[in-house]
């Protein structure tokens, strides 16, 4: 039986898919994501999409059932470290070089919630360890910065991956580009709230 015409164009998508991703990590310099293969798409295309037209969704020309299901690109244990130290590298860019007693507070809070909820058992256990080892330093946005690049690097070790050089932290996680401070870490007080602007309310 002839080929459907879909079957071509996703094939060559996943071609083209799989190149830019070989390319961009040469380019970054970091290694491929270790669960991927190079040349191997982010997501695959599921034999029954490309058999089926009415499961693409028209305006991203990407199947329904990715967008929708999420079955074909699970969340992995590297991905979900990935985005979590980016939460908190980018945290600790934005923590203030004069943090109140509160914000210092909310920040250790943060990270015990962290080694007991994170949702991967032998990381947040592993994590725990840590943190008994190096406890948080929150004093100002360089005590924080260094410290979670020092903890970062524990995990580095114990994964046999490379050293971070901690001095070239704040070059690899610089401050968001936001208009009007609104990217400012505020945080709580205990008597009073504030609010978008820091102001008392
Ligand atoms: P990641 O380590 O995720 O780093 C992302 C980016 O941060 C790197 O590309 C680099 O540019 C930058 N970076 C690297 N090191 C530093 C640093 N020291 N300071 C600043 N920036 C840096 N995985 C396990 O298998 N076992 C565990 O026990 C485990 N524990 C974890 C505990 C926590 C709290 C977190 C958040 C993650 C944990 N992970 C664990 C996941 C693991 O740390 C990695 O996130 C995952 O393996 C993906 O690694 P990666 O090489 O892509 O880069």
């Amino acid at each position: 039986m002839s080929e459907n015409p879909l079957q071509a164009i996703f094939r060559a998508f996943e071609q083209v898919s799989g190149s830019i991703q070989t390319h961009l990590s040469n380019f970054m310099g970091q290694p491929l994501h270790p669960d991927r293969i190079p040349g191997k798409p982010l997501f695959s295309v599921s034999s029954s999409s490309r058999a089926n037209p009415s499961n693409i969704d028209s305006t991203s020309a990407q199947p329904k059932d990715i967008l929708i299901k999420g079955k074909s690109a699970p969340v992995t244990k590297e991905d979900l470290g990935r985005a979590t130290w980016t939460f908190l590298h980018t945290l600790a860019a934005q923590y203030p070089d004069n943090p109140t007693r509160q914000q210092k507070r909310d920040v250790k809070e943060l990270m015990s919630i962290l080694s007991r909820m994170y949702p991967c058992k032998e990381c947040a256990d592993h994590f725990q360890e840590i943190l008994r080892a190096n406890p948080v330093q929150a004093g100002s946005h360089t005590d924080f910065s260094q410290w979670l690049c020092h903890v970062h690097n524990v995990v580095n070790r114990s994964l046999g991956k490379p050293i971070f050089p901690c001095e070239r932290v704040d070059a690899r996680w610089g401050k968001l580009d936001c208009e009007q401070r609104e990217c400012d870490v505020l945080g709580t007080t205990t008597t009073t709230s504030l609010n978008f602007l820091g102001q008392r309310r």
